[in-house]
């Protein structure tokens, strides 16, 4: 039994789309808890770094579009296996892999605005939450 913190973020499709609460539910069924949470603006300078496996892809410029479009909220989350845990919740990255009865597969249709974030080793959730949370 690992207890471990991850690093999640709503992206701004989530927060427009009124769906924070029914995100963090599931979140919460799961048995996890939200022990910090942050509204913030991100700009490039953050992206760049966050995203910085993706900045040489074509699509990058409407990643920055959408992640810049409105607020986000930054969680840390807390669990037993909580980052491979919340991946498995979130779902696929690619919309038609997401499937139905996780996050991404129930709320999302576009691999772009797939409304939510999560760490994917523990190693990259410390550097995240550092990066978020400071
Ligand atoms: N993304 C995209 N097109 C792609 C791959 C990724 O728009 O072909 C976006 C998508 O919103 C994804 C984010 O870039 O969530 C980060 O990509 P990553 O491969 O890290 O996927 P994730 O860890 O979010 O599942
Ligand atoms: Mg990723």
């Amino acid at each position: 039994m690992e207890i471990q913190k991850t690093y999640v973020m709503l992206k701004p499709t989530c927060v427009q789309r009124g769906l924070i609460g029914e995100v963090i539910s599931r979140i919460e069924r799961k048995g996890y808890k939200i022990i910090d949470a942050k509204m913030m603006y991100l700009n490039e300078e953050i992206l760049r770094e966050h995203y910085a496996h993706l900045t040489d892809k074509p699509f990058f410029p409407q990643i920055l579009d959408n992640m810049t479009s409105g607020p986000v909220l930054g969680l840390i989350v807390e669990g037993r296996n909580a980052v491979v845990g919340m991946r498995i919740l979130m779902g696929a990255t690619k919309f038609e892999e997401a499937a139905a009865g996780t996050i991404r597969g129930d709320y999302a249709s576009s691999t772009r605005e797939n409304i939510i974030h999560g760490s994917d080793s523990l190693e990259n959730a410390e550097i995240e939450i550092k990066r978020f949370f400071g």
